[in-house]
């Protein structure tokens, strides 16, 4: 017991320490150089030691943040002391922090309902916090694929995890296999997929991007699974059969843009920002057991908003554009060149703490719904 309350009293002494400095951002090129031409471990390793302590000591200081009813959840509870043993001995096994993370958050939202202020903090806590962890993951991975054991048994053109000549359009085919898989053992039937190139630099070549090709993989698996759902969910019973998914891969000067269009119905424009919470899906919750390997088609409600997350985790991003009653198109944007593709990181600092202080502001415009001789009232009561 004490020398739980020792490594505790140093744990936060370290949190205290470490969040002091800010993370440094790292560019795509910059792994890449790094990862080329002068990767030595033992420098890696100087870089990690400290990085991967300040940037999970930023996020600490904002878990303790977080209303006290979502932090006694226990999923939630879990999620904190497995963060907490790896300052003690920095170990990399959370693959499950996502999933333990979002049930947290569902067992919350069963127990206390939805308030639009915790939610709100919820959402910025969550964004901020898994950045973090991808970013994690991120230098972690560079450094055990460049020195660790099986460094030249993985892809050997790879610098890592980065693909120096990822060829956009094969992770896009991948990924619709993929989903299509899983699509076809829920409802014995898939769209066909679409795809179309067009690269205004070097005309009718195939557009590569240095990127990481999990990354990629993992926001297009997303938007196909979501399109497919849709787009089976309204024409299953259609005698013409299922309209495709199309994808559009381009690139222009500063962006490679990938657009994934379906047919699927959209979604009217009031409900679109609220598909990026990490509170909402319109699934039924699927259960969280952590020792079965079958993926849900969709459920948890955190596709997008992750997804959305792992663009803007390099200087891009990820919309949606729907239009009711017809389909939605989703668009992920890239920056072209990896020397402008920096790591976006959460920085632990006052205006990161007035966030979670401020109650929602009173509204500035007009609310068609409320009642005009309430306005005294609404006006005093912020
Ligand atoms: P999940 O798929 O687990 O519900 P997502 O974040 O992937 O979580 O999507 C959230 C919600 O957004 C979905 O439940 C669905 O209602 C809606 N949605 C997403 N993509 C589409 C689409 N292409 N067409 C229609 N609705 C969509
Ligand atoms: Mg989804």
């Amino acid at each position: 017991m004490k020398l739980f309350h020792f490594l505790l009293k140093d744990v936060t002494h370290k949190i205290e320490y470490y969040s002091r400095f800010s993370p440094s951002p790292m560019s795509i090129k910059q792994f890449l150089d790094f990862g080329r031409e002068n990767a030595c471990e033992k420098t890696s390793f100087m870089f990690l030691r400290k990085e991967l302590a300040v940037r999970l000591a930023n996020t600490m200081r904002e878990v303790t943040l977080l209303p006290a009813n979502l932090l006694s959840q226990p999923s939630v509870k879990l999620a904190h002391s497995c963060f907490l043993e790896t300052l003690i001995k920095i170990r990399n096994r959370h693959n499950d922090v996502v999933p333990t993370m979002a049930q947290g958050v569902i067992e919350y939202k069963e127990k206390f309902g939805f308030d639009p202020f915790i939610s709100s903090n919820v959402q910025y806590f969550l964004d901020r916090f898994y950045t973090n962890r991808i970013s994690f993951r991120m230098l972690i991975n560079q450094h055990t694929l460049l020195f660790g054991d099986a460094a030249c048994l993985a892809q050997p053109k790879h610098i890592g995890s980065i693909d120096p000549a990822c060829n956009v359009a094969e992770v896009v085919r991948d990924a619709y296999e993929t989903a299509k898989m899983l699509c076809e053992q829920y409802y014995m039937m898939a769209p066909e997929l679409k795809i179309k190139e067009f690269n205004s630099k070097t005309p009718k070549k195939p557009i590569q991007v240095v990127y990481v090709p999990s990354h990629l993989f993992h926001m297009l698996f997303e938007l196909f699974k979501n399109s497919m759902r849709a787009t089976v969910e309204l024409h299953e019973n259609n005698s013409e059969g299922l309209p495709p998914v199309e994808a559009l891969v381009t690139l222009g000067k500063e962006d490679l843009s990938i657009k994934i269009s379906d047919q699927g119905g959209g979604v009217p424009l009031r409900k679109i920002d609220r598909l990026f919470n990490y509170m909402y899906s319109t699934a039924p919750a699927p259960r969280l057991d952590l020792s079965q390997t079958a993926v849900p088609l969709a459920g948890f409600g955190y596709g997008l908003p992750i997804s959305r997350l792992y663009a803007r985790y390099f200087q891009g991003d990820l919309n949606l554009y729907s239009i009711d009653g017809v389909g939605t198109d989703a668009v992920i944007h890239l920056k072209a060149l990896s020397s402008e593709s920096f790591e976006r990181l959460p920085v632990f600092n006052k205006s990161a703490w007035r966030h979670y202080q401020t109650g929602p502001e009173a509204d500035d415009w007009s609310n068609p719904s409320s009642d005009p001789r309430d306005a005294s009232t609404h006006k005093n009561n912020r």
